[in-house]
């Protein structure tokens, strides 16, 4: 599962939810929701980046006098200080015409694409508000103190990003605690969740293997007399399986013929490079 985290270069909070300029009344009110305005850099427009894969849900404003908004969540459940599910995020501000026009209802917004840029569209200054929560959330509506809040479940932003420092640098956080992404954020691995690969897979790490099975060992086949063509692609088939066992009777591993991670590692030594 994957860490959710601030997608700006530089945070520079300049209203945090309870900011008595335009926050307060958000975060008071029934219901309430968390907004912080963000501002990068300092001058001029900085971008917000997906740091994880995130669908496009809503997007409201351009061309009319709504103020321009962003609906994303999470294509998967992701881990947050303070849940591990699917959270949502809203971004306003961005102006017409800017890279946010681009995207429709249903698209995917990749990790590390930019989603937006500070904007003032219903603002004096460039930034963006952010909410964030956690399930769904598409749309807004007036509390009973009259701000327009997001539907479904606000949080504090403190609740559902981490920071990763070594993406983010913290100016101002407007008196507001973050916690930073876990130093053992457990990388993607290699192996798929079982623990290794084995005939039957497919993926782009079997298809990342077999070239490299196929460039380092050609030896290989000579001895089993395959097919070049066959080895290549990305399904763990059995002229896959039958080079990996050769390379473990090679180097005195147990021939099963799977990569996990004692394979793995003989492979690196080769030159495997994940
Ligand atoms: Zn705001």
């Amino acid at each position: 599962m994957k860490f959710f985290t601030f997608g700006m270069e530089t945070m520079r909070i300049t209203q945090n939810y309870n900011g008595k300029a335009s926050h307060y009344n958000h975060s008071h009110g029934n219901p309430a929701d968390y907004p912080i305005d963000v501002a990068g850099a300092g001058s001029g427009q900085s971008a917000y980046f997906a740091t994880v894969d995130m669908k496009v849900v809503a997007k409201r404003g351009e061309g009319n006098s709504a103020t321009n908004t962003i609906w994303l969540e999470t294509t998967e459940k992701v881990k947050t200080p303070a849940f591990e599910d699917i959270a949502w995020l809203t971004l306003t501000h961005w102006n017409d015409d800017s890279i946010t026009s681009k995207y429709k209802v249903g698209d995917v917004i990749k990790s590390g694409e930019i989603i937006c840029y500070e904007g003032t569209d219903g603002a004096y200054a460039n930034h963006l508000h952010l909410t964030c929560g956690r399930g769904h959330c598409d749309n807004w509506l007036k509390n009973d103190k009259g701000s327009w809040v997001m539907s479904g479940q606000s949080l504090q932003p403190e609740k559902v990003m981490y920071i990763d420092k070594e993406f983010t640098k913290v100016v101002d956080t407007c008196g507001l605690t973050f916690q930073d992404k876990p130093k053992d954020a457990p990388k993607d691995s290699f192996l798929p969740e079982r623990g290794w690969l084995q005939r039957g897979d497919r993926g782009e790490n079997v298809e990342k293997l077999c070239q490299f099975m196929y460039d380092t060992f050609p030896a290989y086949e000579r001895t089993l007399k395959r097919d070049k063509a066959k080895l290549l692609g990305d399904y763990y088939g059995e002229n896959i399986e039958a080079w990996i066992k050769e390379f473990q009777k090679r180097t005195n591993l147990e021939q099963d013929g799977c990569v996990g991670p004692l394979t793995l590692a003989k492979l690196k030594e080769y030159g495997f490079k994940e």
